[in-house]
């Protein structure tokens, strides 16, 4: 092996370590959170999460989403990344969990699903105690990282949780899973043998909010379209304790959740779904049939 060789390793471990700094140099605290993140995260225009104002809501027609092969069970991986707690090997599937219709421009490949605590999207000034993000990529970009920099690259479901008195069973595998990662930080990943992904949405994802935002952790790239459920999913307070016993780089990660940012001249759209529509149509129906029986009997 000549001199140049090991120049090239050199090199190559230089920027390695280079990148693993910079990737450690962001996170929540005084001196490395929010308001110093560099870049399009200070300079955008289009950046998440934002406040969604109900009254501001542009009702739309949009499809509802389908959430193919949602509903198979799978192998996955639950990582510590400092940040968050992390599911992820999604692309080691035979067969990608995919999200299609709702009018997306292409269809979207399942990446990666995360947490903050507490919820990045407040609805009304009301913030819950948690947010799932469901990451997608737009299968035209082949991969993550590519799309991430392209305009739709990325669909990102929002999931909010609000608080209930009892214990959700279905969050049981996943909350065993982070509580095995909590104080690892960086370190490899458990398996968590089956997940049902479908088990971590809400049963009625009919209505949903929609807007153009950003990813919420540096670089903010405005790559995103989210799509926020308006139905949530029960969570306890014993069980919200595990998220908040979860480690970064420097102790108990109390909180990793970015505030709202300027909604600007972007419109948030509403669709409102079938079970809504339906209650309503069926409503009608009822009248005009009493009507009519009124008059039959009438006669
Ligand atoms: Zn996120």
């Amino acid at each position: 092996m000549g001199l140049g060789h090991l120049l090239t390793i050199k090199l190559i471990l230089f920027f390695t370590g280079l990148q693993i700094s910079k990737a450690a140099e962001w996170g929540f605290s005084d001196d490395n959170g929010p308001q110093n993140w560099p870049g399009i995260c200070t300079t955008g225009k289009r950046q998440s999460p934002i406040d969604i104002v109900t009254k501001d809501l542009v009702e739309s027609d949009l499809d509802s989403l389908d959430f193919d092969y949602y509903d198979v069970a799978v192998p996955v991986t639950m990582i510590n990344n400092g940040h968050s707690v992390q599911i992820g090997d999604f692309n080691k599937l035979d067969m990608p969990i995919v999200l299609r219709r709702g009018n997306l421009p292409s269809t979207y490949i399942l990446e990666q699903m995360h947490f903050h605590w507490d919820a990045e999207h407040t609805i009304d000034g009301v913030r819950d105690p948690l947010e799932l993000h469901i990451v997608h990529y737009n299968e035209e970009f082949g991969n993550f990282t590519n799309a991430a920099e392209h305009k739709n690259g990325l669909v990102v479901i929002g999931i909010l949780f609000e608080l209930d008195h009892s214990d959700n069973p279905v969050l049981k595998p996943i909350l065993d899973a982070i509580k095995l990662v909590s104080n690892w930080v960086g370190k490899s990943a458990v398996s968590i043998q089956k997940l049902v992904s479908i088990s971590l949405l809400p049963e009625n994802r009919s209505s949903y909010y929609r807007y153009q935002g950003s990813l919420t952790t540096p670089n903010c790239q405005e790559s995103v379209i989210w799509i926020i459920l308006a139905d949530k999913i029960p969570i306890s307070k014993k069980q919200l304790n595990v998220f908040k016993n979860v480690d970064g780089p420097d102790g108990p990660l109390k909180s990793n959740f970015r505030p709202t940012q300027k909604l600007g001249d972007r419109n948030v759209y509403y669709r409102q779904g079938y079970n809504g529509a339906f209650s309503f149509t069926s409503n009608i129906m009822f009248t005009i049939l009493n009507i009519f029986l009124i008059r039959f009997l009438h006669n």
